[in-house]
């Protein structure tokens, strides 16, 4: 059993300098609920990200530079200095050495408390430095006084939430929650041997210990999450996800959708499938027969379709499309641009008006008369398939009858919008029986690697179009120094004279709209000087055109066709065009400033070339800057993206990279992440926790209940989507 060391009770004295900067209590609270900390049991839940040691005192004369110390020491000396800007310097003494402390921002009273002769007690990073030792902003308090006995919690916080508001929130959560455990060892094998040998902890020690750890544990341990106490949580977070994953799961089971079955001859989807002006590869016919196969069972379908960029997804998705309306029932295709709507739409109406489908479309940009007119034809049920951007999810657009969704590039998608898609079904009372969904459809060219498809995604099936239509020459990708630009300016002249086209992608820069528009602009502007008397071998004049997000969409989409088209050689961009757009004769795509986007960012554009015949080349330009060489992680995914064209494996060394949290994006875990289990490293406790779910929902449905409230809260509903 872990030792328990009394909680702490001095917190509110800590931070001198730090510190009590005032802010209100409402203020407070506001950021504790912004940080999702509402029950006790949340507060609880709320675990340090650090610890400090307060525990001992050492001398100036033993720390090492860098180090975090607590000293007491006597002010020799105080000033207040202006250059090179206005400051509070302090010297202190502890009779082993002396130490700088500095100040940009002090009060009155500080300044008090730091008068020459005082005995302090000071905690800090120690720096070393041409004027010996120094401390910035440490904080500080009048020496003497108890030591704590446990080391001190620093926790994870957001502005407005000083820590020792935040610590004393959390520790009073952790004094009211109830922290009983959810099962006891009788009904789970790992409570009783533990998991890789170690026995677990009951949640009340861990949770107690983590608060408040005593000084001689090894940091390490709380810091990679291996101690017991860790263990613990972790199983139990796990265990949360995997039952709610599987009470979803089961939910779902229990509802209802239209059977869509593929009917005999002549049917809209056999039709289709003759006028393709190419055969299907195996992984298209592999993942349609089993879009087929759940379409036409009577409870919702609830697939992701995942595929590299160029794997054909979209020609799956029209004869999932074609199932449905042979079956009467309507069909919608929700892109998260317009730009790549709009796209879909040209190519599904070129696919399906001559086999006499009518088709609607809708974005929020419409203009209302014509968006009046095709909210008509949904409502009556005339246009079969509804092609859109979000603008389909809002309340007005009423189906007759919707049986298929489909989201194209679903990771653009939040949770919210997800399921609303999915109501659009149950919308019209007394039409539908009660209970029912339309069957959904999700694609994606950002594969999701195994240990996620086991935990956020477990409530999902998946098809993989692991195969790209024949005839694709492989990318050639290069990493080229901003310094060689003519030669890649060149390289586009070689390019243009064949008749091919070139994509120039400029990075969106997010905290400066305005600096964003002119970077494309300005690259623009100068490409067009820079290849002044390029030619083309048809005679054509050579167009060099911008997009950029600000642009007017109908701007943006003459732009688009004009490209689209053949007529313009060269489009310089913002990342507008990353996701979707199919512009077969386009060979060269640049990225400038590579090193600034991300890994799958770099390889969804990059999948804008190869789309056909051709031999296609991507160059990865970037710039250090004023620093002699790119950081770390910036030459991992340049060399990544130079190494392999394979999706799956982009997308593995991505998750390296980045972690799942910053992989699936904030908005698509929402406030579902996993805070403390790691997928990549927790795999035992994951298979675990996936092995034991169905066995405690069935036995103890409401031990199981009880668990998931406890750690997801009001979030459950979330992992549904
Ligand atoms: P993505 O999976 O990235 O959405 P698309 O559906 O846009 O890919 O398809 C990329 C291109 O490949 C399109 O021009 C499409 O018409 C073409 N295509 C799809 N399937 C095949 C196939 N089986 N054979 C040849 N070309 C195909
Ligand atoms: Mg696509």
């Amino acid at each position: 059993m872990p030792k328990k060391p009394a909680p702490r009770t001095d917190d509110a004295a800590q931070d001198g300098a730090a510190g009590s900067t005032g802010a209100t209590k409402s203020a407070a609270q506001k950021a504790l609920e912004k940080l999702g900390l509402k029950r006790d049991i949340d507060l609880a839940l709320h675990l340090p990200l650090r610890y400090e040691d307060e525990t001992r005192i050492v001398t100036l004369a033993e720390v090492r530079e860098g180090q975090q110390a607590q000293i007491e020491a006597v002010v020799t000396h105080q000033e207040v200095t202006f250059r090179p800007r206005r400051q509070l310097i302090v010297t202190v003494d502890d009779g082993t050495d002396t130490c700088t402390l500095r100040f940009f921002s002090f009060y009155g009273s500080q300044q008090k408390a730091l008068a020459v002769g005082n005995r302090i007690r000071v905690r800090g990073e120690v720096k070393g430095g041409f004027m010996g030792r120094t401390m910035l902003h440490p904080s500080f308090r009048a020496a003497g006084g108890s030591l704590p006995t446990a080391l001190t919690p620093i926790y994870p916080t957001v502005a407005g939430l000083p820590q020792p508001y935040l610590r004393k929130a959390v520790l009073s959560g952790l004094a009211r929650a109830d922290l009983n455990d959810t099962f006891a060892p009788g009904d789970l094998e790992v409570l009783r041997h533990g998991v890789g040998h170690q026995p677990l902890w009951t949640l009340r020690d861990a949770l107690q210990f983590l608060h408040h750890p005593t000084p001689d544990v090894s940091l390490d341990t709380l810091m990679d999450h291996s101690h017991p106490a860790w263990q613990r949580l972790k199983a139990e977070e796990l265990l949360a996800q995997q039952i709610s994953q599987l009470q979803s799961r089961r939910e779902r089971a229990a509802l209802r959708a239209p059977r869509l079955q593929g009917g005999v001859g002549q049917t809209l989807h056999a039709r289709l499938l003759a006028a393709l002006p190419f055969g299907l590869t195996n992984a298209q016919q592999r993942v349609g027969a089993e879009i087929a196969k759940d379409m036409a069972r009577p409870i919702p379908m609830h697939r992701l379709l995942q595929g590299d960029v160029g794997a054909g997804k979209t020609v799956v998705a029209a004869l999932a499309a074609a199932i449905c309306m042979d079956a009467g029932w309507q069909c919608a295709l929700m892109a998260p641009t317009e730009i790549l709507a709009e796209q879909h739409f040209r190519k599904l109406l070129a696919w399906l008006e001559p086999l006499g489908i009518t088709t609607a479309w809708l974005t929020g940009t419409q203009k209302t008369k014509e968006r009046r007119a095709m909210l008509a034809l949904i409502e009556s049920g005339e246009a079969q398939l509804v092609v859109g951007t979000h603008a389909i999810i809002q309340d007005k657009v009423k189906f007759k009858s919707l049986a298929l969704a489909i989201i194209d590039e679903q990771h653009r998608f939040g949770v919210a919008q997800r399921l609303a898609l999915r109501k659009k079904m149950t919308a019209i009372e007394g039409e539908h029986e009660k209970g029912a969904e339309p069957h959904l459809l999700m694609m994606t060219a950002t594969p999701i690697p195994r240990t996620l498809a086991m935990s956020y995604y477990a409530d999902l099936d998946v098809s993989t179009l692991d195969e790209l239509p024949p005839g694709r020459t492989p990318i050639v990708t290069k990493v080229v120094n901003d310094h060689r630009r003519d030669e890649v300016i060149e390289r586009i002249r070689g390019q243009i004279a064949e008749g091919r086209q070139v994509y120039w992608v400029c990075p969106l820069i997010e905290e400066s709209e305005a600096l964003d528009l002119s970077d494309a602009t300005q690259t623009h502007a100068d490409l067009a000087e820079a290849l002044q008397g390029a030619t083309r071998a048809d005679g054509q004049p050579v167009l060099i055109g911008l997009l950029h997000s600000r642009m007017h969409v109908d701007d943006k989409k003459a732009v688009m066709g004009a490209f689209t088209a053949g007529l313009m050689s060269v489009l310089v961009s913002t990342t507008v065009i990353e996701v979707g757009v199919d512009v077969p004769n386009a060979s060269l795509m640049v990225i400038e400033h590579a090193e600034r986007f991300g890994l799958s960012q770099l390889h969804q554009l990059r999948g804008r070339v190869g789309r056909g015949a051709a031999a296609s080349a991507c160059v990865l330009l970037y710039s250090t800057g004023d620093a002699p060489r790119l950081g770390e992680a910036a030459r991992e995914r340049l060399r990544a993206m130079a190494e392999t064209n394979d999706g799956f494996e982009i997308a593995r060394r991505d998750l390296e990279i980045r972690g799942p949290g910053e992989f699936l994006g904030a908005r698509q875990s929402g406030e579902a992440m996993l805070r403390f289990a790691d997928l990549a490293q927790d795999t035992d406790l994951l298979a675990w926790a996936r092995a034991e779910a169905p066995m405690l929902l069935d036995r103890y449905p409401h031990l199981a209940h009880k668990h998931v409230a406890r750690w997801l809260g009001g979030k459950a509903e979330f992992l549904k989507a």
